[in-house]
């Protein structure tokens, strides 16, 4: 190390005089990496010294964990990969006779057992894996973190940590609605707490869909068009989002508090995913706030379960949504309208003054005698109008300074699943996916994941602080 603490000394000296032959810039980069690859080999080397410490020999037999005892060896060497590098473990080996597996408890001391890259490299490749495909992820550890490892490995690490995670959110929820956890208020309390949901396609490998009907219906129980053969080639995550909202803007608009998000996302069916919302609700506060919203579109599913797991909680059908089936309706209805637009603008005025009945009437006028598709289409855009009324109470609720759209929630989909697990070309299985995910919406949740998650199982009872069990 003096060695290259001396090369590196040379070149600050030569960069600095500007004698490196190439400007400033150029000289300063390469300093800085020669010193960054020195300080990670000396961190390297006294990582190792301190492993050495403890090789790990537990007497001559120990349990092998099935009620056995498992003989001492020898000492294993074992390459771990860590944030400084490639670091050498040498440790106690143990061998159990009956169950003919090996043993090295230094290894499960350490975290390390069945894996060579310890806990703090795994943390840093759940984030790159998550952030970015898989190859470029290699490249983003390779220049930021001068760590070496391929994309196979960051593949594999970030999708299982991605599932542990989501096995202990599991986990966590059923706790929280078993009452074995109890969440204490959040402080300050916030006014209002939205929950915000929303489901989205993503694209699955062949083998993941087969068998698998084609998606026959939006969630919002409008057609959409059939692949060729009539197979699936997505999968609908189930994606909520939960916010805080304390103030209005000058302008009386409702704002959302900062850094108040926490997301939740999954292929499961609603009422496994329902359960999970509602503990997330409870953990941020729910049963403590002046008011609980569930924001969503016009998805049946979304409402029976708001219904049934939340329901002291005002449901609030996102404005957009409706719009959007306002301008379908006035589509369908646009060859046999005088005015089009005039048309559509009125229906819009009526939305917003929540006059469903007044949308219904005009649409199904006497003047416009639909028959055959159009009617269907019509009849179709209108149940939507029809079955959704006390949810759209918009006046009402921008009087009182609350959310009426899901924008935000839709930007938190695009970000936390289209930018990820939508990339063109890219296929997912469900277990890789639900990993990814998984690792996106804990870290898209901020200051609230800590509390939350951690990969390989293990959360140190200190990040239970808020909670009490
Ligand atoms: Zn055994």
């Amino acid at each position: 190390m003096t060695r290259l603490a001396a090369v590196a000394a040379g070149q600050v000296a030569a960069a600095v005089e500007g004698e490196s032959g190439r400007d400033g810039g150029d000289g300063w980069e390469a300093v800085e990496l020669a010193i960054r690859t020195a300080m990670l080999e000396l961190g390297g080397s006294l990582l190792g010294r301190l492993l050495a410490a403890d090789p790990g020999h537990r007497g001559p037999r120990i349990d092998c964990g099935a009620g056995h005892q498992a003989e001492f060896i020898a000492y294993r060497d074992k390459t771990l990969h860590t944030v400084l590098g490639p670091v050498a473990l040498r440790r106690a080996w143990y061998h159990c006779a009956v169950c003919g597996h090996g043993h090295a408890p230094r290894d499960e001391e350490l975290g390390v057992a069945g894996t060579s890259l310890t806990p703090g490299l795994r943390r840093m490749i759940d984030r790159a894996g998550a952030a970015a495909p898989f190859a470029p992820a290699v490249g983003l550890l390779s220049d930021l973190a001068g760590v070496d490892v391929n994309a196979k490995a960051v593949q594999r690490a970030a999708e299982v940590d991605g599932r542990a995670a989501a096995a202990v959110i599991t986990a966590r929820a059923e706790a929280i609605r078993a009452r074995t956890l109890v969440p204490l208020p959040p402080s300050p309390m916030p006014d209002i707490l939205y929950v915000a949901i929303d489901g989205t396609g993503v694209p699955m490998t062949a083998t993941e869909t087969a068998g698998r009907a084609g998606k026959t219906a939006r969630p919002d129980g409008q057609g959409s068009t059939l692949p060729d053969d009539g197979r699936a080639r997505t999968r609908e995550v189930k994606l909520a989002c939960l916010f805080t909202q304390t103030e209005l803007n000058d302008d009386g608009y409702p704002v959302r508090d900062p850094d108040s998000s926490s997301y939740l996302a999954s292929f499961a069916p609603a009422h496994e995913f329902g359960p999970l919302v509602a503990a997330e609700a409870r953990r941020r506060g729910g049963d403590h706030v002046r008011q609980l919203v569930v924001l969503g579109d016009g998805a049946v599913w979304i409402w029976k379960l708001a219904g049934k797991l939340l329901p002291e909680a005002t449901q609030i059908v996102d404005i957009y949504h409706a719009r959007e089936h306002l301008h379908d309706l006035a589509a369908t209805l646009a060859f046999i309208v005088t005015d089009p637009a005039q048309w559509l603008r009125e229906r819009l005025d009526e939305l917003d003054a929540r006059d469903i009945e007044a949308i219904i009437a005009a649409a199904t006028a006497p003047e416009y005698p639909l028959v055959g598709v159009k009617a269907v289409d019509r009849d179709k855009a209108l149940t939507y109008f029809r079955t959704n009324t006390v949810r759209r109470r918009y006046a009402h609720y921008r009087k009182h300074g609350m959310f009426i759209g899901s924008g935000n929630v839709e930007a938190g989909c695009k970000a936390v699943i289209g930018q990820r697990l939508k990339l063109s070309g890219r296929h997912w299985t469900t277990p890789g996916a639900t990993g990814i995910l998984t690792l996106r919406c804990q870290q898209a949740s901020g200051p609230w994941d800590h509390l939350w998650t951690r990969p390989h199982n293990q959360i140190p009872d200190t990040h239970l602080a808020p909670c009490r069990t």
